[in-house]
């Protein structure tokens, strides 16, 4: 008989230095803490928060080195060190010609689609994602959805959820026609799809298509490095490379991105855009004067820069994200063991629970994500995010809410910030919530925001 190799367990990549200490609450004040947000975890001072799991955006924890490069920071107006260490850190391990950089996201979203997007315009995506859709909607565009349905469903097993349908990309062009199409918009990691990976396989094909037609692919690689993990570990051929190989290779197959570096590259704010076309750099590069800052910094100061140059190369090494993907792992593997409803298969930057199938006595109008998030911080103090009804908004024609067919709680996992231990309380806490789940009422919302309600509108306790 052939001996079983022993089961070995793999730790953090690093050691712990400098701690934030955090409060530990009581019920009683958690309870007064929830009634003052409305019942909306937004509203939650975060000094009344133990483990904070709203988002992973910019609330990762920089490295030493990366301290160290703050000290580093060239604080001249023009012509800062830090640009030209950032720019040929981008050139060398995402392997993009020209950068422009921006202080966050959203920034380079708005000068890429100003640049390429005309009226009447349609780009197709592998979801949409809030800021992403609104800027193309702003330059005069209009968004159309090219994921695969496996997307969609929380209970397919699809190892790459952010696969384009390229059916229905030919679709597209077959209808509209190939100039109305200016690019197609390719996200890794796909956020609104729960952290799912797009294939090399697929983009391969994707690249071949869109070439055949002229139409370039920008690329929104804020999570590019998990996105290469996940297809080291699932896709044929790709076992023995390195995530910074597939890093790379990825952003070969693209023509530009945007970067929202306050999630995979490891700082708590900046971005840029970065573009081989020697002409749509030149436009950028205009236009991040107007709205940014000079194209040596664009809204970063140096210091943020040279963390950000540093963060870059510690998000591609093998060993932080095994770390990284594996925490996310580990979370959502111990609540499906515990028969917590999640949707499946876990992403890579959160686990989200699916509040339909936790509180299917509660109507969509009785705001279950909401209820639940409430109530996972009344527990614990566990700070989580709603992605449901509330997030949907209304429909702007009927007035009706809109009622999305995922209703879920979001566990999102800043980088480098908690431990194993923080981890098994917050399984432990959504336990004990689910073993009580047939006792909680809904919520009723009582105020109501017109703009993305879901960051401000508050609620009440159903009673009687
Ligand atoms: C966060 C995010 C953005 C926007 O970036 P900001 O830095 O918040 O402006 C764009 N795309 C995706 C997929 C994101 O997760």
């Amino acid at each position: 008989m052939e001996a079983q190799p022993r089961k070995r367990s793999w730790a953090e990549p690093f050691k712990i230095k400098m701690v934030e200490l955090v409060k530990m609450t009581s019920l009683e004040e958690r309870e007064a803490a929830i009634i003052e947000a409305g019942f909306n975890t937004f509203l939650l001072k975060s000094k009344d928060v133990y483990i904070d799991l709203l988002t992973d955006s910019g609330t990762s924890a920089m490295s030493d080195r990366q301290w160290a490069g703050m000290m580093m920071g060239d604080e001249s107006y023009a012509g800062s060190e830090n640009f030209y260490h950032l720019e040929k850190t981008i050139q060398d391990y995402y392997g993009y010609k020209h950068v422009v950089p921006t202080h966050q996201g959203r920034a380079a979203e708005h000068i890429i689609s100003q640049i390429l997007i005309k009226s009447g315009d349609v780009i197709p995506g592998n979801m949409y994602f809030t800021t992403t859709k609104l800027h193309q909607e702003l330059a005069g565009g209009q968004f159309a959805d090219i994921i695969i349905d496996e997307a969609h469903d929380p209970e397919s097993e699809h190892p790459f959820k952010g696969d384009v349908d390229l059916n229905r990309l030919q679709a597209l062009i077959e209808k509209h026609g190939a100039d109305k199409i200016p690019y197609v918009c390719i996200a890794t990691a796909v956020n609104m799809a729960g952290g799912q990976p797009i294939s090399l396989g697929n983009l391969r094909e994707l690249r071949e298509l869109t070439q055949k037609h002229g139409i370039m692919i920008i690329h929104d690689m804020t999570r590019v490095a998990e996105n290469a993990y996940f297809i080291k570990q699932r896709e044929k051929g790709y076992q023995d490379k390195s995530t910074a190989e597939i890093v790379k290779e990825i952003c070969s197959l693209t023509d530009g991105a945007t970067m929202s570096a306050k999630k995979d590259a490891l700082v708590n704010i900046g971005g840029f855009l970065a573009v081989n076309d020697e002409e749509i750099f030149d436009k950028a590069r205009n236009m991040v004067v107007v709205y940014e800052g000079l194209h040596t910094y664009g809204g970063m100061a140096g210091r943020d820069m040279e963390a950000l140059a540093i963060g870059i190369k510690e998000s591609i090494l093998d060993d932080h994200q095994r770390a990284r993907i594996g925490q996310v792992q580990y979370l959502g593997d111990k609540l499906i063991a515990m028969g917590v409803p999640v949707v499946r298969p876990i992403g890579s930057h959160g686990v989200f629970l699916d509040a339909k199938k936790f509180l299917p006595h509660l109507s969509q109008d009785e705001f279950p994500a909401q209820t639940l998030a409430a109530e996972l911080y009344l527990d614990s103090g566990v700070r989580a995010m709603e992605r449901g009804v509330v997030s949907a908004g209304r429909n702007s024609e009927t007035g009706q809410h809109n009622y999305p067919k995922l209703e879920l709680v979001r566990l999102t996992i800043p980088r480098r910030v908690y431990t194993q231990a923080h981890m098994d309380v917050v399984a432990e806490s959504v336990e004990e919530v689910y073993l009580k789940r047939e006792k909680i009422r809904g919520l009723r919302m009582v105020y109501e925001p017109e703009y993305l309600r879901f960051f401000q509108a508050r609620f009440e306790r159903i009673v009687g």
